[in-house]
């Protein structure tokens, strides 16, 4: 008795009240001491901090900034009217609470999507400073939508080096923007629509230092539940050599009529935090378990 037209359901724009079904998860790694990295995943926001700073300095920095972001009226649940300037002077006034609490001693970077609706149409509202990442697939296409704030990244910009040999460049952690240290502190945003079907990965660079892109892609475009592909991609990671802290949120957009018999419409959860609500916020200076420390200032 569906009414709808036979169109596949690839070329559907997404409509209000779309279903938004997400997974996250972060691991200290196996080389790190601490992990610095935070993240809040509650509708509407998604984002990831990578703190860099060691001596528990880059924990508070990731922590304040998703503490910040939290308390933002526009991002509260339900809402969906934040715009690039409500995040710039959120992100302004995490930097300043970093700086305060850290001496300036610790920056933190941060890159997420913020969903919003514009004249009725949803849009990922993409925002980056630094080198974490916010990957989209969308109509089968697996595209890296934020650019990275890096000395590599220039060089790569500049014809210099080639984005191969920025993955291996000993200078690939080095970050030119960050919020709490340095004068950079200035985030891009995209505004892209939401497409029915659309998956966002939003990681830090110790997943994606780890895998490449072809990786990536290969693991989102086969594992169906945003929790298990975020699982996997944390496993991946790990087996690959664990040299950082990794964060990964993974959400899907779909339609609700879409919905019934290709997705769970009960909370699945991951790991060992069966009680927890989907919304969450983990901050690495208070309550993340594997948290313990990265003394060499690396993002
Ligand atoms: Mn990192």
């Amino acid at each position: 008795m569906n009414s709808r037209p036979a169109v596949p359901a690839d070329t559907l724009p997404l409509e209000p009240g779309f279903r938004l079904n997400y997974g996250y998860g972060t691991d200290r790694g196996l080389r790190r001491e601490l992990n610095e990295d935070s993240f809040i995943a509650s509708d509407p926001v998604f984002a990831v901090a990578d703190g860099m700073g060691g001596h528990e300095a880059g924990e508070i920095a990731s922590g304040t900034c998703v503490r910040t972001l939290a308390a933002v009226p526009q991002l509260s649940a339900g809402v969906r009217s934040a715009t690039a300037v409500d995040l710039q002077a959120c992100l302004l006034d995490a930097d300043s609470r970093i700086r305060a609490a850290t001496g300036a001693r610790a920056g933190t970077t941060l890159s997420g999507v913020v969903v919003v609706e514009q004249m009725g149409v949803p849009y990922w509202l993409v925002m980056n400073i630094g080198d974490s990442r916010t990957y989209r697939l969308s109509q089968g296409e697996f595209s890296q939508v934020s650019v990275d704030h890096s000395e590599v990244q220039e060089l790569v910009d500049s014809g210099e080096i080639t984005p191969e040999q920025a993955a291996v460049h000993p200078r690939r952690h080095v970050v030119t923007r960050a919020l709490g240290t340095g004068d950079e502190t200035e985030a891009d945003f995209w505004l892209l629509p939401i497409q029915e079907g659309d998956r966002v990965m939003v990681c830090s660079d110790g997943l994606n230092g780890e895998l490449g892109d072809e990786h990536l892609f290969r693991i989102l475009s086969t594992v169906a539940h945003p929790q298990d592909a975020v699982d996997a991609l944390i496993q991946a990671a790990l087996r690959s050599g664990g040299r950082d802290n990794v964060t990964v949120i993974v959400i899907d957009a779909q339609n609700v009529f879409n919905d019934a018999g290709t997705a769970t419409t009960a909370p699945r959860q991951g790991h060992a935090e069966d009680t927890l609500p989907r919304s969450q916020l983990v901050s690495a200076d208070e309550g993340n378990p594997r948290s313990e420390g990265n003394t060499d200032g690396r993002s």
